[in-house]
């Protein structure tokens, strides 16, 4: 007799498997379609996405990593590809969609190679010669510059914005960039260290993108508390205040029965009193300006006015710690506490009306190295693009200044590492040649996508970049604009090298870990089980498909 052999279950219900090629192919697959959702928004003449959320919201965007994130993206190797942009934005702050659109090509070639029966370990080797090999050969071609190099670093600043909402008035935010960074960059014999936090933005709608201004020192949006305080203080001495300057209401619900008028105006005085206290108490501190993290009484303000002191409420905990840091502040949580020691110090504390509202600066901090960019803008949805445009172009600045080296652009940098990683192939035997002719390929993809979304043709204009390297013009790039091959040194096109060394590596790195996956194994619910379109990621219907 035979026994009936049963069938073996080593996964809870509900969980789904699949194994070797499927498994491979699948998550190719869904690489490829969040390449391909951003490849269109590359470059100057890339379009831009519309992405509406659960709740109506939307955001009109060309960054990368901010369409992958409002996405919310599922399928877990299509996340593998998302978390590089957000390194990416990390690093760098430039540079996302050039690294998703670079992953989404070295799998798609290794695909090709897959089917020829490389073996993915085999492959995953081969892309982590070339990735090394890649990043020895982008810092020989990269180019020194200082930091007076200022038209350099505008370029730079220009690049990031070329084809970005802030486009229109790319040299005057440009300008503001590259001031901004040069105010609170430190020299010291290391090399140039820049701290982002010393950059604040604020956005306010109203006014047009010309209206975005510099101000050196701290912007808060917020009012004086009361109409009779000066508009104005010079010389402030600030006090930074974590706690209300209000009656606090009983925690307990207790009740106090009021028998006879008396009692009440004996109240009212009592509650008077104490608030004359507080404010006696910052008096005596020597502050004329308050900025309080909590709520101030309308009695506390009145007696605060009459004291000559400005004051505002409800201050953004952010910028607190931004002006304790700007002014030499500390901030005070108990207000009994507080004396001449905690102040800061600033030139001049300042309500400004800008646009309809009324924001209150403060300049000349102790530490001059605190500056806010004020973006403005028709609406909020060009104030947010513009705030992502100049992120991207202040990241590459601090970038390009911290290393100090840059390249040029335009798909200059790519055509010329794939010339020479086709070298260094050559140089290879075997089947790890294969793969690194394959990663140099890949690289290609860069200058062929700017020129598709130019409405270019690909493959002539691929062709005369590769003679113009060829006859060693190494900064050959696609004039998006004319359609020509260009210096793009010379047109202007420079970005930091650390975009490029990044991009190139996490794009390799996401690569080899997913050619490396044979077995996908998902609880139920967790998103990686088969969806009908074969493990695409889920995207709003006519996204990049
Ligand atoms: P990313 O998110 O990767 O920064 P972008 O949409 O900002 O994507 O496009 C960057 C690409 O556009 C880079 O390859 C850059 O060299 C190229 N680029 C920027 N300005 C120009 C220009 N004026 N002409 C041609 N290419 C440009
Ligand atoms: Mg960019």
């Amino acid at each position: 007799m035979t026994k009936d052999i049963q069938p073996v279950f080593i996964l809870p219900e509900g969980s789904t498997r699949t194994q070797g090629k499927n498994a491979q192919k699948a998550n190719i697959l869904a690489a490829k379609a969040v390449a391909d959702t951003v490849r269109t928004t590359l470059g100057p003449k890339g379009m831009d996405k519309m992405i509406v959320d659960a709740v109506g919201d939307i955001t009109v965007t060309n960054d990368g990593v901010t369409i992958l994130e409002e996405m919310n993206i599922e399928q877990p190797s299509a996340k593998m590809i998302v978390e590089v942009a957000k390194t990416q934005e990390n690093e760098v702050g430039d540079g996302t969609t050039t690294a998703v659109v670079l992953a989404g090509e070295l799998l798609k070639n290794a695909e090709d190679l897959l089917d020829k029966d490389v073996h993915p370990t085999v492959l995953a080797k081969g892309y982590r010669m070339a990735d090394e090999k890649a990043q020895e050969i982008l810092n020989t071609i990269a180019v020194d510059i200082k930091d007076s190099d200022k038209d350099i670093l505008k370029n730079i600043s220009m690049t990031a914005m070329t084809g970005k909402g802030a486009e229109t008035a790319k040299e005057h935010l440009a300008d503001i960039t590259v001031k901004a960074v040069s105010f609170v960059a430190d020299k010291s014999t290391d090399g140039i260290s820049v701290n982002k936090d010393d950059i604040r933005i604020e956005k306010k709608v109203g006014g047009s993108i010309f209206n975005t201004e510099l101000v050196e020192g701290i912007v808060l949006d917020k009012e004086r508390v009361h109409p009779q305080m000066a508009k104005s203080i010079e010389s402030a001495k600030i006090a930074l205040i974590d706690s209300a300057i209000e009656i606090k209401n009983p925690e307990t619900d207790a009740k106090i029965q009021i028998t006879d008028p008396n009692q009440l105006s004996g109240f009212i005085e009592q509650e008077e009193k104490i608030l004359t206290k507080m404010v006696d108490i910052i008096k005596k501190s020597g502050a004329n300006v308050v900025l309080c993290q909590k709520g101030i009484d309308d009695i506390a303000q009145h007696f605060l006015a009459k004291a000559g002191i400005y004051a505002c409420r409800r201050v953004k905990k952010s910028d607190m710690e931004a002006l304790a840091r700007a002014t030499s502040a500390s901030i005070v949580t108990n207000l009994d506490d507080l004396n001449e020691k905690h102040l800061g110090k600033a030139g001049q504390v300042e309500e400004v009306k800008v646009g309809d509202e009324e924001m209150t600066y403060v300049k000349g901090c102790k530490n001059p190295k605190a500056v806010t960019i004020l973006i403005r803008g028709g609406t909020e949805h060009v104030v947010d693009e513009v705030k992502r445009a100049m992120d991207d172009s202040m990241g590459d600045v601090v970038s390009a200044l911290k290393i100090g080296k840059v390249v040029a652009g335009a798909g200059s940098v790519e055509i010329e590492l794939a010339k020479e990683l086709r070298k260094f192939a050559d140089s290879l035997s075997g089947r790890e040649q294969l793969a690194v002719q394959a990663f140099a390929n890949a690289i290609e993809i860069i200058p062929r996508t700017l020129a598709e979304n130019a409405g270019l043709d690909p493959i002539d204009i691929t062709t005369e970049l590769k003679a113009a390297h060829d006859k060693k013009q190494i900064w050959a790039g696609v004039d998006v604009f004319s359609g020509k091959v260009v210096d793009a040194w010379k047109a202007g096109v420079i970005e930091p090298l650390k975009i490029k060394t990044q991009a190139v590596s996490s794009a390799a790195e996401v690569a080899e870990m997913i050619l490396r996956i044979d077995d996908v194994i998902a609880g139920s619910g967790s998103g990686a089980a088969p969806e009908p379109m074969g493990g695409m990621p889920q995207m709003p219907p006519g996204m990049g498909m």
